[in-house]
């Protein structure tokens, strides 16, 4: 029976936000003042189902080494399940995101080969906790081991990093399967107010935006020589560096890229060429194949290029569904005429370096002239906040937390319907032909990210968090506290 691993995130010094952050440093330090006191002497465990590829690894990998500087004693481990088990979270993620997904139910069949399967797991990771600690599981993947943790006496709180704007019938089963697991926790974070389920009592539940560490090799500055290098060296521009292009890593220390990408594409990215650029897993609801509908049905007549980046097949251990996604992109990209498919890259990064990776992102990132996220659904959409915090104008769905994170025609441009590909292409359009308002909306977009999206500040509300489920927990049940 495979173990849960741990992942290792260092400490990071808080003090390193004090040049960028614009409100008042001094609360951020009282804030870990305020966490030093409320973590003394305890372990708040954060349980994951993957360490790789996707929001919820990057969020865990941006703040909590910063939470760790300010005296959290946090540690991360990840399940290690069976590709059954993630045949049935992927199910749950997609239908808890409003889609049918691979068209299964989630009934009482589903329901025990989950319990089941995370039946290990919980008794693994129970062994993890020692009296007063604190158990803070992530996702639907984790959502079934909240009732044996409690039971033992554990404070949980869990965090959903999903959301949608409409319940319909997918969401509502997804809901109604998690619901009974869900319910025994202490608290509940969600990312917006919209997206709390119906029927968890309101009061235990807090609200967290996710955010993003400026000082990751993902975030981090690197010279445009530096940019240039990463894309050659990777493969995707033509440029071959004679050294191996440098960034720093999550731990501070230098790291260089040595790894090469595999890349579907006739030639390379010409240095001079306008790119526009979405990164995201190989997921359905990222909508990869409207935005090469959207592509070649508009933007067939400019001289735009268009690059699709994701993580190398395969490497996100609970998202199953990568590779088939990626078949049906190669077979779309396959059928294209030659003169589109010149303009069209498909790019796998490779993930078995995550600050590589990183700084991978990063380079193309502000390589794009223009960033999309073309989702269906997004609870919160890491990948906006990134490219804005890199002063590049986003086109997005108008979905979800996407439209906490743009204003649109300020910094950025939101499409109403996400399936209406001559808005998005129109949208396209203007940024190609309008340089300045590029570079507008892109310093708007920084400077917004700067005010509300940075990792920094959420260190208050994480201290609160934990304070206040300790102190209700002290308060029904004293004994377990002492246990
Ligand atoms: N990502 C990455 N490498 C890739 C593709 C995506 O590191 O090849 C990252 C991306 O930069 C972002 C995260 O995965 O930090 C995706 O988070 P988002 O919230 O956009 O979507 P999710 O995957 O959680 O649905």
């Amino acid at each position: 029976m495979a173990k849960p691993s741990f992942v290792e995130f260092g400490s990071q010094p808080i003090e390193k936000y004090r040049s960028v952050w614009v409100g008042d440093f001094d609360e951020i330090v009282a804030a870990a003042d305020e966490a030093r006191a409320e973590f003394a002497g305890r372990t708040v465990w954060h349980v994951s189902s993957t360490s790789l590829g996707g929001g919820v690894a990057e969020m865990l990998r941006s703040f909590l080494p910063y939470a760790r500087d300010a005296g959290a004693d946090n540690r991360w481990v990840v399940l290690s399940e069976r590709p059954l088990f993630f045949g049935i979270t992927k199910r749950i993620h997609n239908k808890l995101h409003g889609h049918p997904g691979d068209g299964g139910s989630l009934g009482e069949a589903e329901r025990a080969v989950y319990e089941e399967i995370l039946t290990d797991s919980a008794a693994q990771v129970l062994e993890l906790g020692k009296p007063g600690d604190v158990f803070f599981l992530h996702d639907p993947q984790t959502a079934g081991l909240i009732p044996t943790i409690a039971d033992a006496g554990f404070t949980t709180i869990w965090r959903c990093h999903v959301g949608v704007d409409k319940i319909n019938e997918h969401v509502a089963e997804a809901i109604n399967f998690l619901m009974p697991y869900v319910k025994r926790a202490d608290a509940f974070v969600f990312s917006r107010r919209d997206y709390v389920w119906e029927g968890l009592p309101m009061e235990k539940a807090f609200l967290m935006p996710p955010a993003i560490d400026a000082f990751s090799p993902k975030n981090q500055e690197l010279e445009p020589s530096v940019v240039k290098a990463i894309l050659g060296k990777i493969g995707l521009s033509a440029d071959n560096p004679e050294i191996n292009p440098p960034f720093i890593r999550s731990d501070g220390s230098p790291g260089e890229i040595v790894s090469e990408a595999e890349i579907l594409q006739v030639e390379p990215l010409p240095d001079d060429a306008f790119l526009i650029a979405q990164i995201s897993r190989w997921d359905v609801l990222k909508d990869h194949e409207g935005l090469l509908e959207c592509f070649a049905e508009y933007l067939g007549d400019t001289e735009a290029h268009l690059a699709l980046i994701g993580p190398s097949s395969g490497a996100v251990a609970d998202d199953p569904e990568g590779p088939a996604v990626q078949s049906r992109i190669f077979a779309a990209w396959n059928e294209m005429p030659e003169d589109l498919r010149r303009r069209i890259h498909i790019v796998n990064l490779p993930m078995n370096d995550f600050d590589e990776n990183g700084a991978m992102v990063n380079a193309i990132q502000r390589r794009a002239d223009v960033v999309v996220q073309k989702s269906l659904v997004e609870g919160f959409g890491l990948t906006v906040c990134e490219a804005m915090w890199k002063a590049k104008p986003v086109v997005a769905s108008a979905i979800g937390g996407i439209n906490d994170q743009i204003v649109d025609g300020e910094s950025g441009m939101l499409v109403e319907d996400p399936t209406d590909l001559e808005a998005f292409a129109d949208a396209f359009r203007k940024l190609i032909n309008d340089p300045g308002l590029a570079e507008r909306m892109g310093e708007a977009a920084q400077q917004r990210v700067v005010e509300q999206f940075l990792a920094i500040p959420r260190l208050i509300g994480y201290a609160r968090l934990i304070g206040s489920v300790h102190d209700k927990r002290a308060a029904s049940e004293p004994d377990q506290q002492t246990a």
